[in-house]
């Protein structure tokens, strides 16, 4: 029997799974590594922590299975998106940090796109809203700011990846510098409509495009790795969020998934052509698989599961996590308080960077599981929003929404998000769907696995919400939200 191995490189931690046949999780090795931030809104990763990691959880997975790299069929790659590496081809060595997609330090390249009246272009051709978030201005950065950098790369002699593609780089020993098309059109310098490095972007950015891999399908041939002991073929790669809907099986127009973490992200599949938001959505591909691009739309809330960390360690209303379910469940509702966890802005649809969170309708009867409830109400009503304007953007209702992501264990929230959408919210029994993204694009090549159907029926999704409240009751609780919302957009 053999199995299929997944490297879930993520921004805190790596992570390596193991899956069977049957889709099933037989070994699992996770490691974090550091988090730097050199001043404030700057976070950067030791690429080689990034690297010694993954590999680490990969030997650690094996051995806890008592397996050996000969029982692995192939390897699937997810990775953080975004986050930039440049490295010298000769050497191997980094020549910086990497940086991080949460790092804001090249605000001020984003502005000055705006001035040069750029936006309209990049959107056109990428999909995205010019943002720090994206790869290319942290490229810059980096030529700029790196003494000989630039010069480096006009020889020929650097290379750029996201984590993916240097992972990819250094599995393969050097030999293989690609990326898939779902992280190369998160770097704000691929034509997601011509599926090529755009040549304008990169005169403008002023990127040499000698430093940029080859972008391959998501399901592909990214070489082999022997750093395990034996030869494995690596045979698929997705972004994160990518890899999440693929995982849960969104193969078809229409069909999304949100993933609950720290953040939320809003990914639905919008087939073969790429649609333009009016709703302040991005437009990005959702995989390359069997010779075929389809695409997604795009939205995230910035704070999720981090407004539940505040109540953790701001507030000190609980020890864990996990608590906050039977807190919300204590009480009927919120006694009328409306917490709005805007504490870096709001994003779609309202995208105001200067908002900033309130909490309204507090009473004298107002107490801590109230303010418990509503935070992770804030959750689901952040969602709705997204999924409001991922509605009007695709013209159809979202009737089913799959979910996973840590906070999507809350039942609590889960209902409460069925309820305020008035959708079926579907939560499968293995909430790895990421790492299971990955298995899946690699196990699709290689053979392991024979369609995207057999990989459907591997999938159980073992517990549904149903909205239970009626319309009026739905209404009110949508008004109360958009009121507090009202205050701060
Ligand atoms: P990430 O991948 O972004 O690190 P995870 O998917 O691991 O996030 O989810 C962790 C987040 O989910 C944390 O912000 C945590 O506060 C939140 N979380 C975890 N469990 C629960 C729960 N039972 N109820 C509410 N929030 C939760």
């Amino acid at each position: 029997m053999k199995y299929v191995m997944s490297l879930d490189q993520g921004t805190t931690s790596s992570r390596c799974i193991i899956f069977d046949i049957n889709g099933k999780i037989v070994s699992c090795a996770q490691k974090e590594f550091r988090q730097i931030y050199p001043k404030s809104g700057w976070v950067e990763h030791n690429p080689d922590e990034i690297y010694s990691s993954q590999v680490s959880v990969a030997a650690e997975a094996l051995a806890l299975m008592g397996a050996t790299a000969q029982d692995i069929e192939c390897i699937g790659i997810t990775n953080q998106r975004e986050t930039t590496i440049l490295w010298d081809k000769n050497t191997g060595e980094p020549i910086y940090n990497a940086i991080v997609w949460q790092c804001r330090r090249t605000s001020d390249y984003i502005e000055k796109i705006k001035a040069d009246n750029m936006s309209n272009v990049i959107t056109d051709k990428t999909g995205l809203v010019p943002d720090p978030y994206f790869s290319a201005t942290k490229i810059m950065w980096i030529l700029d700011n790196v003494e000989g950098a630039r010069e480096k790369a006009q020889r020929g002699d650097l290379l750029f990846g996201t984590v993916d593609c240097y992972l990819i780089w250094k599995l393969t020993g050097g030999k293989v510098h690609a990326t898939d098309c779902t992280n190369a059109s998160r770097t704000m310098l691929y034509n997601i409509y011509k599926n090529e490095w755009d040549s304008e972007l990169l005169e403008y950015f002023n990127i040499p495009k000698a430093i940029l891999p080859q972008v391959k399908l998501s399901s592909d041939d990214f070489g082999t790795t022997g750093v395990l002991g034996s030869d494995i073929k690596i045979c698929g790669v997705a972004g994160d969020q990518q890899a999440a809907l693929f995982g849960q099986c969104c193969f078809e127009k229409g069909e999304g998934k949100n993933t609950y973490g720290t953040g939320c992200f809003l990914l639905t599949n919008t087939g073969n052509k790429p649609i333009k938001s009016k709703n302040g959505l991005v437009t990005t591909i959702a995989c390359g698989i069997d010779g075929e691009i389809t695409y997604a739309l795009e939205g995230s809330v910035f704070v999720a599961g981090a407004a539940i960390q505040w109540l953790r360690d701001e507030l000190g209303l609980i020890s864990k996590a996990s608590e906050t379910e039977e807190i919300a469940l204590s009480v009927a509702d919120t006694n009328g308080v409306t917490v709005v966890p805007a504490f870096t802005g709001l994003g779609a649809p309202y995208w105001n960077p200067y908002a900033r969170g309130i909490i309204t309708g507090i009473s004298r009867g107002t107490g801590k599981a109230h303010i418990v409830r509503s935070t992770l109400e804030s959750l689901a009503f952040q969602s709705y929003d997204l999924i409001t304007a991922m509605e009007n953007d695709i013209g159809e209702k979202i009737s089913v929404l799959k979910v996973d992501g840590g906070a999507s264990a809350n039942t609590f929230l889960m209902q409460f998000q069925a309820d305020v959408l008035n959708a079926v919210v579907k939560r499968p029994s293995c909430i790895e769907t990421t790492a299971m993204g990955a298995a899946f694009l690699a196990g699709l090549y290689c053979g392991f696995w024979k369609s995207r159907q057999e990989i459907k029926s591997l999938i159980n999704y073992s517990n549904e919400f149903i909205p239970q409240i009626s319309g009026e009751q739905r209404s009110s609780l949508i008004q109360r939200w958009a009121e507090a919302i009202s205050l701060i957009k």
